[in-house]
């Protein structure tokens, strides 16, 4: 509910906003009241009713007055008033509209501004759209056009958080979230082994507990699973530390996790050396890694190989080293797939697919996200 206010308060902060630009003094005090009136109002729970001034002209839940207009900060404001107020009786092929037109008009400006504000910004229109468009992905009530429209913001928003990771945005090897953010207890060196030998391969593991309801969840329900591996891990299975280096949930956070001073705990025994462990937050054997989440994993690994001069083939699944399901079939095979050096992992539905280089740039030639 609180992400629902995103573009409502980032339409607040922008002085002026784009569109309010366009705006008379009258009608410009208008927005600011029904504005005040969304954000303070609304609260979490109930919607109020709009006054007069805030409706749009037409109520009707099949012809809602962001329909066929211009992507803006007003609009987008328009329809999350819309979702949370008449939208909810409409039909849920308008609802898928709306949620795609929010999340593609977030992208847009995410897009749009990623030179002139702070990374953090960008981020965080990112992830709102992200939640959107996996929201439309997971809904039952979405048509073909719909999955597509949404997969392709998916790998647009990946895209482009590549794009803040090569210019040291919080995607890269050097800022995953970190243990502090997470809430990760203290590490118990006196059982932990130095990797004092460099890094010369690359294990993937998935944590077999489903993904789908950390889908688009935020940081801190993320951490509190964490904080759940590192107790398991610590208390019951008496390590110095949560077993993996490196945590990424589905929405692609890459999160810290052992520090690369020590050996991992995550392959059993001698092939803990010098091997780094990266686990994936979901169930790979029954469902699908998000494309987000497989973008920062090749980030990550990409990087690190190249940091540490590892060469492809030295990147496993778990179950190649040990007998076990380990990181599940689809994430297997894109394992295999990267290791086989093709760009493009396999592409399993379209919600875990990720384009190609060539379909990557494609969704960056420029033109609108529509
Ligand atoms: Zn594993």
């Amino acid at each position: 509910m609180l992400r629902r206010s995103t573009a409502l308060l980032e339409l607040r902060s922008q002085a002026p906003a784009p569109a309010a630009k366009h705006l008379s003094a009258g009608s410009l005090r208008a927005l600011v009241g029904c504005l005040a009136l969304l954000v303070f109002g609304f609260g979490c729970i109930t919607p109020a009713p709009l006054p007069p001034s805030c409706r749009p002209p037409s109520t009707s839940p099949t012809a809602p007055s962001w329909r066929y207009s211009q992507t803006s900060w007003d609009k987008l404001g328009q329809i999350e008033a819309w979702l949370t107020g008449p939208g909810r009786r409409a039909s849920s092929s308008l609802r898928m509209e709306a949620h795609l037109e929010l999340a593609e008009g977030r992208l847009h400006f995410a897009r749009s501004d990623r030179d002139r504000l702070p990374s953090t910004t960008i981020q965080s229109r990112l992830e709102a759209a992200r939640a959107d468009f996996q929201a439309v992905l997971a809904s039952h009530a979405a048509g073909s056009t719909h999955r597509s429209r949404a997969t392709r913001g998916l790998n647009s928003v990946a895209t482009l958080e590549r794009g803040l990771a090569a210019s040291g945005g919080p995607y890269v090897r050097s800022a995953p979230l970190s243990r502090q953010r997470w809430g990760a207890a203290p590490a118990n060196s006196a059982r932990l082994t130095p990797n004092d030998h460099g890094w010369t391969r690359v294990t993937v593991h998935h944590s077999a507990r489903p993904a789908a309801a950390m889908r688009g969840a935020s940081v801190a329900s993320v951490a509190e699973e964490l904080r759940r591996y590192q107790k398991t891990h610590m208390g019951e299975r008496g390590w110095g530390d949560i077993g993996y280096h490196y945590l990424i949930d589905p929405s692609g956070r890459v999160f810290e996790g052992r520090s690369l001073r020590w050996q991992g705990a995550h392959a059993g025994g001698n092939n803990n050396r010098q091997n780094l462990g990266i686990c994936l937050l979901g169930n790979f054997e029954d469902e699908r890694p998000t494309s987000a989440a497989l973008a920062a994993l090749d980030g990550l690994i990409g990087d690190f190989r190249s940091t540490y001069n590892i060469p492809r083939e030295r990147v496993y699944g778990h179950r190649e080293l040990k007998v076990t399901a380990c990181p599940g079939r689809n994430l297997t095979a894109w394992v295999e797939s990267y290791r086989g050096g093709r760009s493009s992992p396999v592409a399993h539905s379209p919600a875990a697919s990720k384009p190609s280089r060539g379909s990557w740039s494609q969704a960056t030639s420029g033109r609108g996200v529509r």
